[in-house]
Protein backbone atom coordinates (compact mmCIF):
# COMPACT_ATOMS: atom_id res chain seq x y z
CA UNK A 1 0.00 0.00 0.00
CA UNK A 2 1.57 3.14 -1.11
CA UNK A 3 1.39 5.92 0.95
CA UNK A 4 -0.74 8.54 -0.02
CA UNK A 5 1.65 12.25 0.80
CA UNK A 6 1.12 15.47 0.27
CA UNK A 7 4.42 17.17 -1.49
CA UNK A 8 3.36 20.80 -1.06
CA UNK A 9 3.64 21.05 2.60
CA UNK A 10 6.49 19.05 3.47
CA UNK A 11 8.36 19.96 6.74
CA UNK A 12 11.91 20.89 6.54
CA UNK A 13 14.12 18.71 4.70
CA UNK A 14 15.20 15.70 5.18
CA UNK A 15 12.55 13.95 7.09
CA UNK A 16 13.07 11.40 8.86
CA UNK A 17 11.80 7.74 7.50
CA UNK A 18 12.11 9.02 4.13
CA UNK A 19 14.66 7.93 1.35
CA UNK A 20 15.80 10.76 -1.04
CA UNK A 21 16.57 9.58 -4.18
CA UNK A 22 19.14 12.39 -5.45
CA UNK A 23 20.27 13.27 -8.57
CA UNK A 24 24.05 13.88 -8.95
CA UNK A 25 26.44 16.00 -11.94
CA UNK A 26 26.89 13.43 -15.24
CA UNK A 27 30.10 15.74 -15.06
CA UNK A 28 30.22 19.47 -13.95
CA UNK A 29 30.18 19.17 -10.44
CA UNK A 30 28.35 22.62 -10.45
CA UNK A 31 25.09 21.25 -11.74
CA UNK A 32 24.37 19.77 -8.09
CA UNK A 33 21.29 21.70 -6.48
CA UNK A 34 21.33 23.49 -3.59
CA UNK A 35 18.56 21.47 -2.38
CA UNK A 36 20.87 18.17 -3.19
CA UNK A 37 23.64 20.13 -1.08
CA UNK A 38 21.46 20.04 1.60
CA UNK A 39 19.86 16.92 1.65
CA UNK A 40 23.53 14.84 1.27
CA UNK A 41 24.70 17.09 4.58
CA UNK A 42 21.44 16.41 6.84
CA UNK A 43 20.33 12.76 6.10
CA UNK A 44 20.99 9.70 8.45
CA UNK A 45 23.25 8.00 5.55
CA UNK A 46 24.11 7.90 1.86
CA UNK A 47 23.29 4.79 -0.08
CA UNK A 48 26.26 5.03 -3.05
CA UNK A 49 27.25 3.41 -6.15
CA UNK A 50 30.83 4.09 -5.44
CA UNK A 51 32.09 5.81 -2.58
CA UNK A 52 34.65 6.97 -3.91
CA UNK A 53 33.20 8.36 -6.26
CA UNK A 54 30.68 10.36 -4.07
CA UNK A 55 33.31 11.46 -1.99
CA UNK A 56 34.75 13.26 -4.37
CA UNK A 57 31.60 15.65 -5.15
CA UNK A 58 31.19 15.01 -0.96
CA UNK A 59 34.71 16.52 -0.81
CA UNK A 60 33.49 19.63 -3.06
CA UNK A 61 30.50 21.12 -1.60
CA UNK A 62 31.79 20.26 2.25
CA UNK A 63 29.60 17.48 3.02
CA UNK A 64 30.79 14.63 5.58
CA UNK A 65 28.34 12.23 6.03
CA UNK A 66 28.18 8.14 6.52
CA UNK A 67 27.87 6.31 3.52
CA UNK A 68 27.34 2.47 2.04
CA UNK A 69 27.53 1.13 -0.77
CA UNK A 70 24.58 0.31 -3.09
CA UNK A 71 25.62 -1.02 -6.51
CA UNK A 72 24.48 -3.56 -9.00
CA UNK A 73 25.73 -6.26 -7.07
CA UNK A 74 24.77 -5.94 -3.75
CA UNK A 75 21.48 -3.64 -4.14
CA UNK A 76 19.28 -6.97 -3.44
CA UNK A 77 21.03 -7.74 -0.17
CA UNK A 78 21.15 -3.98 0.80
CA UNK A 79 17.15 -3.05 0.27
CA UNK A 80 16.01 -5.08 3.60
CA UNK A 81 19.16 -2.91 6.06
CA UNK A 82 18.00 0.33 4.13
CA UNK A 83 13.98 -0.48 5.15
CA UNK A 84 14.51 -1.30 8.33
CA UNK A 85 16.99 2.44 8.55
CA UNK A 86 13.74 4.03 7.34
CA UNK A 87 11.35 2.42 9.76
CA UNK A 88 13.57 3.37 13.06
CA UNK A 89 13.53 6.89 11.10
CA UNK A 90 16.55 7.53 9.62
CA UNK A 91 16.07 9.51 6.53
CA UNK A 92 18.54 8.06 3.43
CA UNK A 93 19.87 9.45 0.65
CA UNK A 94 20.83 7.33 -3.01
CA UNK A 95 22.65 8.57 -5.07
CA UNK A 96 24.28 7.00 -8.14
CA UNK A 97 27.89 7.61 -9.66
CA UNK A 98 26.33 10.30 -12.36
CA UNK A 99 22.46 11.80 -13.00
CA UNK A 100 19.63 10.38 -12.01
CA UNK A 101 19.85 6.66 -9.62
CA UNK A 102 17.74 4.19 -11.48
CA UNK A 103 18.15 5.21 -14.87
CA UNK A 104 20.20 2.47 -16.33
CA UNK A 105 21.80 2.53 -13.09
CA UNK A 106 20.96 0.60 -9.35
CA UNK A 107 18.13 2.56 -7.42
CA UNK A 108 15.06 1.34 -9.91
CA UNK A 109 13.82 -1.54 -7.64
CA UNK A 110 14.25 -0.16 -4.14
CA UNK A 111 11.42 2.95 -5.00
CA UNK A 112 9.26 0.23 -5.26
CA UNK A 113 10.07 -2.14 -2.04
CA UNK A 114 10.14 0.59 0.07
CA UNK A 115 6.79 1.94 -0.92
CA UNK A 116 5.61 -1.18 -0.62
CA UNK A 117 6.61 -0.86 3.21
CA UNK A 118 4.51 2.06 2.74
CA UNK A 119 7.69 4.41 3.59
CA UNK A 120 8.07 7.43 1.58
CA UNK A 121 10.25 7.85 -1.43
CA UNK A 122 11.29 11.70 -2.93
CA UNK A 123 12.56 12.11 -5.68
CA UNK A 124 15.20 15.32 -5.23
CA UNK A 125 15.49 16.02 -9.63
CA UNK A 126 19.21 16.44 -11.16
CA UNK A 127 21.04 15.81 -14.22
CA UNK A 128 20.29 13.01 -16.68
CA UNK A 129 22.02 12.43 -19.72
CA UNK A 130 19.58 11.30 -22.13
CA UNK A 131 17.61 14.63 -21.41
CA UNK A 132 20.61 16.71 -21.61
CA UNK A 133 21.60 15.10 -24.65
CA UNK A 134 18.26 15.28 -26.10
CA UNK A 135 17.64 18.50 -25.59
CA UNK A 136 20.76 19.47 -27.11
CA UNK A 137 20.03 17.64 -30.45
CA UNK A 138 17.32 20.38 -31.25
CA UNK A 139 14.99 16.73 -32.07
CA UNK A 140 11.48 16.76 -31.47
CA UNK A 141 11.20 16.51 -27.36
CA UNK A 142 8.04 16.33 -26.52
CA UNK A 143 7.37 12.79 -27.10
CA UNK A 144 10.38 10.40 -27.11
CA UNK A 145 11.49 6.74 -27.01
CA UNK A 146 14.96 6.29 -24.32
CA UNK A 147 16.11 2.56 -24.94
CA UNK A 148 19.53 2.43 -22.49
CA UNK A 149 21.75 0.57 -23.40
CA UNK A 150 20.87 -1.85 -25.92
CA UNK A 151 20.68 -5.72 -25.21
CA UNK A 152 24.01 -7.59 -26.51
CA UNK A 153 22.32 -10.70 -27.07
CA UNK A 154 21.98 -11.08 -30.89
CA UNK A 155 18.40 -11.80 -31.61
CA UNK A 156 17.07 -9.43 -28.75
CA UNK A 157 20.00 -6.40 -29.92
CA UNK A 158 18.26 -7.23 -33.92
CA UNK A 159 14.87 -6.81 -32.52
CA UNK A 160 15.65 -3.30 -30.94
CA UNK A 161 17.28 -1.87 -34.08
CA UNK A 162 14.84 -3.09 -36.29
CA UNK A 163 12.24 -1.11 -33.72
CA UNK A 164 14.68 1.42 -34.12
CA UNK A 165 14.50 2.07 -37.68
CA UNK A 166 11.01 1.89 -37.26
CA UNK A 167 10.35 4.60 -34.65
CA UNK A 168 8.28 7.32 -35.72
CA UNK A 169 9.70 9.38 -32.56
CA UNK A 170 12.92 10.21 -31.53
CA UNK A 171 15.31 7.71 -29.84
CA UNK A 172 17.82 8.19 -27.33
CA UNK A 173 20.63 5.49 -25.91
CA UNK A 174 23.13 5.15 -24.60
CA UNK A 175 26.80 3.09 -25.43
CA UNK A 176 30.14 2.90 -24.23
CA UNK A 177 33.07 4.63 -26.22
CA UNK A 178 34.70 1.29 -27.19
CA UNK A 179 31.62 -0.23 -28.77
CA UNK A 180 30.45 2.96 -30.44
CA UNK A 181 31.45 2.48 -33.77
CA UNK A 182 30.25 -1.18 -34.24
CA UNK A 183 26.90 0.40 -33.13
CA UNK A 184 27.13 2.85 -35.98
CA UNK A 185 27.85 -0.30 -38.62
CA UNK A 186 24.59 -1.39 -37.27
CA UNK A 187 22.50 1.58 -37.26
CA UNK A 188 23.81 2.22 -41.02
CA UNK A 189 22.36 -1.58 -41.97
CA UNK A 190 18.90 -0.72 -40.03
CA UNK A 191 18.38 3.09 -40.45
CA UNK A 192 20.37 3.80 -43.82
CA UNK A 193 23.07 6.26 -44.19
CA UNK A 194 20.70 9.62 -44.16
CA UNK A 195 19.17 9.28 -40.83
CA UNK A 196 19.92 11.79 -38.88
CA UNK A 197 21.46 11.57 -35.80
CA UNK A 198 23.82 13.27 -33.10
CA UNK A 199 26.29 12.06 -31.08
CA UNK A 200 26.57 13.81 -27.60
CA UNK A 201 30.06 12.93 -25.67
CA UNK A 202 31.16 14.47 -22.79
CA UNK A 203 28.10 16.19 -21.44
CA UNK A 204 28.48 19.48 -19.13
CA UNK A 205 32.34 18.50 -19.63
CA UNK A 206 35.15 20.47 -20.59
CA UNK A 207 35.04 18.27 -23.90
CA UNK A 208 31.45 18.43 -24.90
CA UNK A 209 31.42 17.78 -28.12
CA UNK A 210 27.69 16.92 -30.41
CA UNK A 211 28.57 15.18 -33.74
CA UNK A 212 26.19 14.11 -36.03
CA UNK A 213 24.00 15.26 -38.75
CA UNK A 214 23.36 11.60 -40.13
CA UNK A 215 24.75 8.16 -39.71
CA UNK A 216 27.29 8.79 -42.70
CA UNK A 217 28.82 11.61 -41.06
CA UNK A 218 29.13 10.37 -37.76
CA UNK A 219 30.76 7.28 -38.94
CA UNK A 220 33.13 9.55 -40.87
CA UNK A 221 33.84 11.51 -37.79
CA UNK A 222 34.67 9.22 -35.70
CA UNK A 223 36.84 6.35 -38.31
CA UNK A 224 40.47 7.79 -37.79
CA UNK A 225 39.70 8.49 -34.38
CA UNK A 226 39.57 6.67 -30.83
CA UNK A 227 36.72 7.15 -29.23
CA UNK A 228 36.76 8.22 -25.85
CA UNK A 229 34.72 10.09 -22.59
CA UNK A 230 30.53 9.10 -22.07
CA UNK A 231 28.41 8.67 -25.33
CA UNK A 232 24.45 8.92 -25.68
CA UNK A 233 23.12 9.04 -28.57
CA UNK A 234 20.40 10.50 -30.37
CA UNK A 235 18.17 9.60 -33.06
CA UNK A 236 15.61 10.86 -35.48
CA UNK A 237 12.37 9.23 -35.96
CA UNK A 238 11.25 8.66 -39.17
CA UNK A 239 7.93 10.41 -41.01
CA UNK A 240 6.06 7.62 -41.10
CA UNK A 241 3.31 7.92 -44.62
CA UNK A 242 0.03 5.69 -45.12
CA UNK A 243 1.99 4.32 -48.08
CA UNK A 244 4.82 2.58 -46.02
CA UNK A 245 2.24 1.47 -43.83
CA UNK A 246 0.64 -0.56 -46.28
CA UNK A 247 4.00 -1.86 -47.94
CA UNK A 248 4.74 -2.65 -44.40
CA UNK A 249 1.39 -4.90 -44.36
CA UNK A 250 2.00 -6.50 -47.68
CA UNK A 251 5.62 -7.25 -47.12
CA UNK A 252 4.50 -9.06 -43.80
CA UNK A 253 1.95 -10.93 -46.10
CA UNK A 254 4.04 -12.32 -49.31
CA UNK A 255 6.85 -12.70 -46.00
CA UNK A 256 3.92 -15.26 -44.14
CA UNK A 257 3.13 -16.80 -47.47
CA UNK A 258 6.86 -17.89 -48.68
CA UNK A 259 7.21 -19.28 -45.03
CA UNK A 260 4.09 -20.93 -45.34
CA UNK A 261 5.67 -22.93 -48.61
CA UNK A 262 8.50 -24.03 -46.21
CA UNK A 263 11.07 -21.57 -46.93
CA UNK A 264 12.94 -20.57 -44.04
CA UNK A 265 12.88 -17.08 -42.47
CA UNK A 266 16.47 -16.06 -43.78
CA UNK A 267 16.09 -17.10 -47.55
CA UNK A 268 11.98 -15.82 -47.58
CA UNK A 269 13.48 -12.59 -46.32
CA UNK A 270 16.66 -12.69 -49.00
CA UNK A 271 14.55 -13.25 -51.71
CA UNK A 272 12.20 -10.10 -50.52
CA UNK A 273 14.66 -7.82 -50.07
CA UNK A 274 15.88 -8.63 -53.12
CA UNK A 275 12.43 -8.00 -55.15
CA UNK A 276 11.94 -5.24 -53.14
CA UNK A 277 15.09 -3.50 -52.70
CA UNK A 278 14.27 -3.12 -48.81
CA UNK A 279 17.14 -4.37 -46.14
CA UNK A 280 16.82 -8.18 -45.02
CA UNK A 281 17.02 -6.79 -41.92
CA UNK A 282 14.20 -5.06 -42.01
CA UNK A 283 12.14 -7.73 -43.73
CA UNK A 284 13.73 -10.50 -41.39
CA UNK A 285 12.75 -8.82 -38.37
CA UNK A 286 8.93 -8.08 -39.48
CA UNK A 287 8.06 -11.67 -38.07
N1 LIG B 1 21.89 7.61 -14.39
C1 LIG B 1 22.61 8.26 -15.43
C2 LIG B 1 21.80 9.46 -15.92
O1 LIG B 1 20.74 9.74 -15.35
O2 LIG B 1 22.27 10.14 -16.82
C3 LIG B 1 22.99 7.30 -16.53
C4 LIG B 1 23.91 6.22 -16.04
S1 LIG B 1 24.39 5.05 -17.24
C5 LIG B 1 25.11 3.80 -16.24
C6 LIG B 1 25.85 5.74 -17.89
C7 LIG B 1 25.68 6.13 -19.36
O3 LIG B 1 25.06 7.41 -19.44
C8 LIG B 1 27.01 6.30 -20.06
O4 LIG B 1 27.51 5.07 -20.55
C9 LIG B 1 26.63 7.24 -21.19
O5 LIG B 1 25.99 6.53 -22.24
C10 LIG B 1 25.60 8.15 -20.50
N2 LIG B 1 26.30 9.32 -19.94
C11 LIG B 1 26.57 9.56 -18.64
N3 LIG B 1 27.22 10.74 -18.52
C12 LIG B 1 27.35 11.25 -19.75
C13 LIG B 1 27.94 12.43 -20.28
N4 LIG B 1 28.54 13.31 -19.49
N5 LIG B 1 27.90 12.63 -21.62
C14 LIG B 1 27.29 11.74 -22.45
N6 LIG B 1 26.72 10.63 -22.01
C15 LIG B 1 26.74 10.36 -20.68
Amino acid sequence: MINNYSLSHRNQEPESGVLYMVGTPIGNLNDLSYRAINILKNVSLIACEDTRHTKKIMNKFNITNNLISFNKHNSFSKIPRIIKDLKQSKSIALVSDAGMPGICDPGENIVQAVKLEGLDVICVPGPCAALTALISSGMPSSSFIFEGFLPKKKIEREKALSKISQNEKTTIIFESPHRLKNLLRELLNYCGGDREIEIARELTKKFEEHIGTNINNAIKSFEEKEVKGEITIVIKGIVKSKGNDLMESELKKELKELLDAGLSLSSASRYLAKKTGHKKSIIYNLM
